[in-house]
């Protein structure tokens, strides 16, 4: 049976997966944990050379990413950020690339840090209205990068919108789902050209591995990027793609629990005393809800709040005292954690920028994992006091 004309939730279980196992059938495919493949002439090969270039287990996943994400095409990394590294390769010294603001602090130091000393120049923005995103288009620009929801802030942009600037220009479009994942918005159908992932998140599931990875449509564009990734080399490992292969077949079962969890803990965190605010796209006062309730299937399981009074230790205080979420880096697994985003994860953005976005001393950022969500605000409960 091809998979292909399936929906979502049969696609994360057998897109991509026809005919795994030639030789015995195997229902998983088998870790291929080999560099090389032997050939019976130079150049007589089953497809399979050398395990840089392609790996049979990363090859079932790469289209199983396709697959998931309505593209043609995946390519996996050893991490989210080797697969922006490998998009930026696309560009030369002189490209500009217009991007969301309020971005990934990784992205944000690879862009600023790196890339910018090869002479590529970067310009941060909200992408709230198509005239802000074309003030900065000029024909040196050659890529939108686009992060919804964005983190921690959990701003929505509309991928439509960006689309038909990037569309008109002939620019290309690319936008890290890693949030959001294929299960709540499908970037490509809605006019991306290239879709990014940290695996690492929801898509592996289980905070047991680092992963990147890209889907794209066209054909020359994967070729190029092909290209990239076979060149510079930062591919994943057999294991790697195994495991989050396995960790899609449950993406749509997790995500189904991640979003009623949070829900539940958002409303029940808007109405406590303690909290001044939020953020999260699935309430009405949320100033982009209605983009996010036309783009995403639902609102997903991250959210953000800050504390009254805005007192860093006092946040802190909260996220120590924290005994079910755990206090660590990272998203998108099973369990549920929680981070400090100034101490943590945007430490490496300049804090005069991140309090321009609303990262401030207090904001608390957390992924809400799928155990029983009553254990979960009672965890928070006792926590916050
Ligand atoms: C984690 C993350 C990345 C970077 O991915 P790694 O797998 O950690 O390299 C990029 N974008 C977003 C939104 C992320 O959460």
């Amino acid at each position: 049976m091809s998979s292909e004309k399936t929906n979502f939730n049969t696609k994360t279980i057998h897109g991509g997966q026809d005919n795994i196992d030639p030789a015995y059938g195997s229902v998983m495919p088998p870790i291929y944990q080999t560099s090389t493949y032997s050939q019976t002439t130079p150049g007589g090969h089953k497809g399979f050379e050398y395990s840089r270039s392609a790996n049979p287990t990363r090859t079932a996943l790469e289209k199983s990413l396709a697959s998931i994400e309505n593209g043609n095409f995946g390519l996996a990394f050893g991490s989210g950020l080797a697969a922006i590294d490998a998009v930026i390769k696309l560009l030369k010294p002189g490209d500009e690339v217009v991007s969301t603001n309020d971005l990934y602090g990784g992205t944000y130091r690879l862009f600023t840090k790196v890339f910018e000393d090869f002479g590529i120049k970067f310009h941060f923005i909200g992408m709230e209205n198509a005239a802000d995103i074309e003030n900065y288009v000029n024909d040196n620009t050659k890529l939108i990068w686009v992060e919804t929801p964005t983190n921690p802030m959990m701003n929505i942009i509309d991928i439509e919108l960006v689309a038909s600037v990037a569309k008109k220009h002939d620019i290309l479009l690319a936008v890290d789902n890693t949030f959001a994942t294929p299960y709540l918005q499908q970037p490509i159908d809605l006019g991306a050209d290239i879709v990014m992932h940290s695996a690492t998140k929801y898509l592996g599931g289980h905070s047991d591995v680092v992963m990147g990875a890209l889907v794209v449509k066209d054909k020359d564009l994967a070729d190029r990027l092909y290209f990239i990734q076979n060149a510079s080399g930062a591919v994943c490992g057999p294991m790697d793609s195994f495991l989050v292969l396995r960790g899609i077949k449950t993406l749509h079962v997790r995500m189904q629990r991640h979003c009623e969890n949070g829900k539940a803990i958002a409303e029940y965190l808007a109405k406590h005393p303690k909290i001044e605010k939020v953020y999260w796209p699935g309430f009405e006062s949320h100033p982009n809800h209605n983009i996010a309730k036309r783009q995403m299937n639902d609102f997903g399981g991250m959210i953000s709040f800050v504390t009254k009074g805005n007192d860093y230790d006092e946040a802190i205080r909260i996220v120590e005292n924290l005994k079910i979420f755990t206090l660590a880096e990272s998203l998108g697994g099973v369990e549920s954690l929680a981070g400090h985003p100034a101490s943590m994860t945007h430490a490496s953005i300049p804090k005069e920028e991140r309090e321009k976005t609303g990262v401030v001393d207090s904001l608390i950022r957390l992924s809400v994992g799928i155990e029983d969500v009553n254990d979960l605000i009672d965890d928070l409960k006792q926590a916050i006091g």
